[in-house]
């Protein structure tokens, strides 16, 4: 008997999810996207239309706020 202890729904952390403007495919940003690294970001392509959906900074650097807002794909 633990009469304190009670089930508690604890909703699953929300993920971003994205959508794909051109198909209208969903998925979170972990999901079945295809992922292409570059620098210090990474492009998300929609994997039914191969469309890029977005470009995020990759979350594994350390970038400095305020420097360089807009990720940009110099090539080498
Ligand atoms: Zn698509």
């Amino acid at each position: 008997m633990n009469p304190s202890t009670q089930p508690v729904d604890q909703p699953p952390p929300r993920k971003t999810t994205l959508y794909c403007f051109n198909c209208g495919h969903e998925s979170t940003v972990d999901g079945d996207w295809e992922i292409r690294k570059y620098g210090r970001c990474a492009d998300y392509d929609c994997p039914e239309c191969k469309t890029t959906i977005t470009t995020r900074p990759r979350t594994s650097d350390t970038l400095t706020a305020g420097n360089g807002v807009s990720c940009y794909c110099s090539g080498d």
